[in-house]
C-alpha cells in the first residue's frame, strides 16, 4: 500500500468521525444514532488497522532492500579499494573526490591527502596544456581510452601511465564527474624498449656477420690462387733440382711447401666456414661405401699417429656399407676429428669406431686418451675460433675453426655430434648420421 493511500484512509476516518461528532451534537438524545456512529467508527478503525499492517510489511521489505543495497555498495567499495589498477573519481575540473589504494600508491601519497587535489598536479609541466585540452573535451566525448601519458608521483618520480576515463551524468545528461582508470605501464614500456634495442642489436650483428663472411670469402679466394702457385712451383723446383740443391736449400723449400700447405688448409677452412655460415654451401650427394672411405681416411692419418707413438685403432661393425652422402665432406669432418684426437693426445691411443644404430642411422665414434676438455670448455668448443685453455694448449697448432665446420656440415647432413670428456681423461666424440641424406 502506498503511503498517500494510507493518508487518504486516515483522512476518511477523520471526516467520518467529524460528521458523527456533528450528528451526535445536533441530536444528543438519540441513542440509536450514537450506536450507529460507534459502529461506523469501529469499521473505519478496522480498515485503518489493516492499512497499518500492510504498511508495516512494506516497511520491513524496504529495510531488507536497503540492507541488500548496502551489501552491494560495500562489495563495490572493496572492489574499488583493492583493484590492482588506480581508480579515481573527480569532478569535471579534475578535482579528486575518491581514490582507491592503488591510485594512492601510484602517486605515492596518502589516501586521505590525495582527496581534494587536482589530478593535473600529477602531470609534468610540459604535458599540462595537452592534459587540459583532453579534460575539456572529455565531457563532450564521454569516453577516453588507453591514452598513454607520462605522469609524476608526489615525489616527482616520472612513470608511464595508460589512462581510460568515462564521464558520469546527472538525470538531465549533464556531465557532473569523471571516473578514471590509471595503469602504470612503465615496466611494459621498458620491456618494449629493451626488445626494440635487442632487435636492433641483432640486426647490426647479422649485418656484421654477413659482412665478415663476405670479407673472409673474398680474401680466402684471393689468397688461394697465389698460394697454389707458390706450392706448385716450389714442388717443381724441388723435384727438378733436388740433386743440385744443398741439404740446407732442400730443407728451405720443404719448409715453404709445409707452411704453404698449412696456410692452404687454413684458407680452405675459412672459405668453407664462410660459405656454411652464409648458407651457400651445398653437399654433393652420392652413394658410396662408407667402410672403404673409413679405411682410406684412417690409413692416411696413421702416419701422424705413428709420429707421436700413438696407436690409431679402428673398429668397423656394420652390415650395410652403402650410404648416400658427400664423401669429400665426410672425409673432411672425420679427418678433423681424428687429427684433433691425435693432436691432443700425448700417450695412449685413438680409437675410431663405425657402427649402425638401425637401418636408417650410422654412428661414428672418435675416442682418445688425451688431455680432455673441462666441463665449462665443452660449451664453447663448437664455436668458431674458440680454442680452450690457451695456456695449456699453446703448443698445439690450430685455428679453432675445425669443430665449427664439423658442426655446420653435420647440420647440412641432418646429423648430430655429441662429446663426452673430462680433463686428463680423454675425449669421445660421437656422430649420428642418417644413412641416406635428403638433399635440401
Ligand atoms: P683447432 O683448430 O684449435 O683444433 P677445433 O675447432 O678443431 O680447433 O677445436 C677447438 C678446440 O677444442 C681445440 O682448440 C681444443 O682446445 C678442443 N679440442 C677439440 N678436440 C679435442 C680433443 N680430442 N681433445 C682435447 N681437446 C680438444
Amino acid at each position: 500500500m502506498k503511503f498517500d493511500r494510507f493518508i487518504r484512509k486516515v483522512e476518511g476516518v477523520r471526516q467520518q468521525t467529524d460528521s458523527l461528532y456533528k450528528s451526535v451534537h445536533e441530536a444528543p438524545q438519540q441513542q440509536e444514532l450514537l450506536i450507529q456512529a460507534v459502529e461506523q467508527l469501529s469499521v473505519s478503525l478496522e480498515e485503518l488497522h489493516v492499512a497499518e499492517e500492510e504498511l508495516l510489511q512494506q516497511n520491513e521489505q524496504l529495510v531488507e532492500y536497503q540492507q541488500e543495497i548496502e551489501k552491494e555498495r560495500q562489495r563495490y567499495q572493496e572492489l574499488f579499494d583493492f583493484a590492482p589498477d588506480g581508480y579515481l573519481v573527480t569532478d569535471i575540473n579534475g578535482k579528486i573526490l575518491e581514490a582507491n589504494q592503488a591510485a594512492s600508491q601510484l602517486f605515492a601519497i596518502d589516501k586521505t591527502r590525495i582527496l581534494g587535489k587536482l589530478l593535473i598536479v600529477f602531470v609534468p609541466q610540459q604535458a599540462r596544456r595537452k592534459f587540459r585540452e583532453k579534460l575539456a573535451r572529455l565531457c563532450q566525448q564521454t569516453q577516453l581510452r588507453d591514452w598513454e601519458i607520462g605522469l609524476q608521483n608526489s615525489q616527482g618520480i616520472l612513470f608511464d601511465c595508460e589512462i581510460s576515463a568515462t564521464t558520469t551524468n546527472d538525470n538531465k545528461a549533464n556531465c557532473i564527474g569523471i571516473r578514471w582508470l590509471l595503469r602504470n605501464v612503465s615496466d611494459r614500456k621498458q620491456a618494449e624498449e629493451k626488445t626494440r634495442f635487442v632487435e636492433l642489436q641483432n640486426l647490426h650483428l647479422r649485418e656484421a656477420a654477413e659482412f665478415k663472411s663476405k670479407i673472409i670469402a673474398v680474401l680466402s679466394h684471393e689468397l688461394r690462387t697465389p698460394l697454389n702457385a707458390i706450392l706448385g712451383f716450389s714442388d717443381v723446383l724441388l723435384r727438378l733440382n733436388k740433386n743440385q740443391f744443398t741439404p740446407q736449400s732442400v730443407n728451405m723449400v720443404e719448409t715453404i711447401i709445409r707452411n704453404g700447405k698449412q696456410l692452404l688448409t687454413l684458407i680452405n677452412n675459412m672459405l668453407d666456414f664462410a660459405k656454411l655460415e652464409e648458407g651457400k654451401f651445398s653437399l654433393n650427394l652420392q652413394y658410396f661405401n662408407i667402410t672403404e672411405l673409413f679405411k682410406l681416411i684412417t690409413d692416411d692419418l696413421r702416419f701422424f699417429a705413428n709420429q707421436k707413438n700413438i696407436a690409431l685403432n679402428i673398429d668397423i661393425n656394420i652390415q650395410n656399407v652403402k650410404v648416400l652422402n658427400d664423401p669429400i665432406r665426410i672425409q673432411q669432418l672425420l679427418t678433423n676429428l681424428i687429427c684433433n684426437a691425435i693432436k691432443f693426445t700425448e700417450t695412449g691411443s685413438v680409437l675410431v669406431e663405425l657402427q649402425e644404430l638401425n637401418d636408417d642411422k650410422i654412428i661414428i665414434i672418435v675416442k682418445d686418451t688425451g688431455i680432455g676438455i673441462s666441463e665449462i670448455d665443452l660449451n664453447y668448443i663448437f664455436q668458431a675460433f674458440r680454442q680452450v685453455n690457451q695456456t695449456k694448449t699453446r703448443r698445439y697448432q690450430g685455428t679453432g675453426l675445425g669443430l665449427a665446420i664439423v658442426k655446420d656440415l653435420l647440420n647440412l647432413m641432418q646429423g648430430t655430434i655429441t662429446v663426452e670428456s673430462s680433463l686428463g681423461e680423454g675425449s669421445t666424440f660421437c656422430i649420428e648420421l642418417p644413412r641416406t641424406v635428403i638433399s635440401e
